[in-house]
């Protein structure tokens, strides 16, 4: 049997213990690997599902015991070392048979053989005069949004800065509790970067149907706030709107500072392969702190938040790990609940210059296809989860489906994938 180096003793090391990092590990046990591995992040939970943080968690239809994706027991039981409450703030990588090592802030060095970056993003702070008041609130992580339902509960008046979807789902959360709701936001439409106009304007009609005020096209100038805590927002246009909340969801920013210190290519994200490798030997990276290149076409990067890319990425890194790349084109995939409205995507819509409506926006149900020339590019579908899913096997298969017959919602999706793929066989006879 070959002697192992020091560095392949020491392990694995994942740092950043959310959803793609857990994935890593598990993936890494599922694949064989039965080396140590350690799985550390600096908050005090074990790793947890994000998404109803903005959703069940603010509405009281979950408490945070449910958003636990592995019990302890599981971490025993696999064998992977959990550490929490500590964060990593120094980095060295392995140098030949020197094994790597990351210092703690707890003051522990961790030497590691391999190493994977799952460190995810920090929200963007709201950068103007007052922002540092209570009752500013961020929602990332569990003790965020824990606060944030309690701080809910005794509020009246709650402006959301940032009309995406963490701000949507939030104001949504707090219509649902019966507070008056504002929405703000800087652009003239809503989610701007990830949607067409047509489902931006849906969802404007539709979150003030359900008595939210949205208002486009200005930002917060300055928080107003008496004795330490928050009273309004002034507008940059002059307006004051009173709260006694704000809820900022302005984006985030990947967390690359680790990857920077050891010389790892960053841009705009810590830039990794399709096989989630990065510019150095034996260092994996997934998740939000990443830039990968188009996970169906391959051109351009992308930086993708989701719970599909997570997994997915956690799952070729740890294979990239144990050098058994493997990468079949995946379609990228992302839903929002806000309220009863459910928001399912499938692929990516960037540089699309034709939106095809399907169906009646005022039903509350219908979809939206979006294509560059004649190539299908994404669906955004609205409590219309038969089209979602057509779409997203369309994309997968690589099938065309014609845009003049999508756009009439009379023919069912189903039906033209059905042709168009039995068509692309016939002639590839
Ligand atoms: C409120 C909210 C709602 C969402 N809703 C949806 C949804 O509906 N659908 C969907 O598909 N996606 C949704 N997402 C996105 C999805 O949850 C994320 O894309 C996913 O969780 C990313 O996982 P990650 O492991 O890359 O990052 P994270 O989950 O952020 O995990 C990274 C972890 O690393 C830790 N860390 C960072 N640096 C260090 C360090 N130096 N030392 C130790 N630990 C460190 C962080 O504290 C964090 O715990 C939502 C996200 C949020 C915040």
């Amino acid at each position: 049997m070959a002697e192992k180096s020091g560095s392949e003793d020491a392990g694995t090391l994942i740092i950043g213990a959310g959803q793609t990092g857990l994935q890593v590990a598990c993936s890494l046990r599922d694949l064989g690997d039965a080396r140590k591995i350690t799985l550390l992040g600096e908050e005090p939970h074990a790793p947890y599902s994000r998404p109803a943080l903005s959703k069940e968690l603010l509405t009281g239809e979950a408490e945070p015991e449910s958003l636990s994706l592995r019990n302890k027991d599981w971490f025993i039981q696999s064998g992977i070392d959990l550490v929490l409450r500590e964060q990593v703030v120094n980095l060295r990588l392995p140098d030949g048979e020197a094994p790597g090592c990351a210092t703690t802030s707890a003051g522990r060095d961790l030497p590691f053989g391999r190493l994977a970056l799952t460190v995810g993003a920090a929200p963007r702070r709201l950068d103007v005069p007052g922002a540092a008041v209570a009752g500013v609130c961020y929602l990332r992580d569990l003790n965020q949004a824990v606060e944030l339902r309690r701080r809910l509960g005794g509020s009246r008046r709650v402006v959301v800065v940032g009309g995406g979807f963490i701000g949507l789902e939030a104001a949504a959360a707090a219509r649902a509790l019966g507070k008056d709701v504002t929405v703000v936001e800087v652009e003239d439409r809503l989610i701007p970067r990830a949607i067409g106009p047509a489902m931006s304007e849906f969802l404007r009609a539709a979150h003030q149907r359900r008595g939210t005020t949205v208002v486009l096209s200005t930002g917060v100038a300055a928080v107003d706030s008496s004795a330490g805590r928050v009273t309004g927002v002034f507008l940059r246009d002059g307006a004051r709107l009173p709260a006694d909340l704000v809820v900022v969801g302005v984006g985030v920013l990947p967390r690359i500072e680790l990857a920077q210190q050891v010389g790892l290519a960053c841009d705009g994200g810590i830039v990794v392969d399709r096989y989630a490798r990065t510019s150095a030997a034996g260092v994996v990276a997934g998740g939000d702190c990443t830039v990968l290149p188009h996970p169906l076409t391959g051109q351009g990067m992308v930086r993708l938040e989701s719970v599909q890319n997570a997994a997915t990425q956690g799952a070729l890194a740890a294979a990239s790990l144990l050098e058994r790349c493997d990468a079949t084109p995946v379609v990228p995939w992302f839903w929002s609940t806000q309220g009863d409205l459910r928001l399912q995507i499938a692929g990516l819509a960037s540089g699309f210059d034709r939106e095809v409506l399907r169906g009646n926006p005022d039903t509350e149900h219908f979809s939206v296809l979006y294509y560059r020339g004649d190539q299908l590019l994404a669906v955004d579908a609205m409590n219309s989860p038969a089209d979602y899913l057509v779409v997203r096997k369309a994309l997968a298969q690589g099938v065309a489906l014609s845009a003049e017959l999508a756009a009439d919602a009379s023919t069912p999706l189903k039906a033209l994938l059905s042709a168009a793929a039995a068509a692309a066989a016939a002639a590839a006879r």
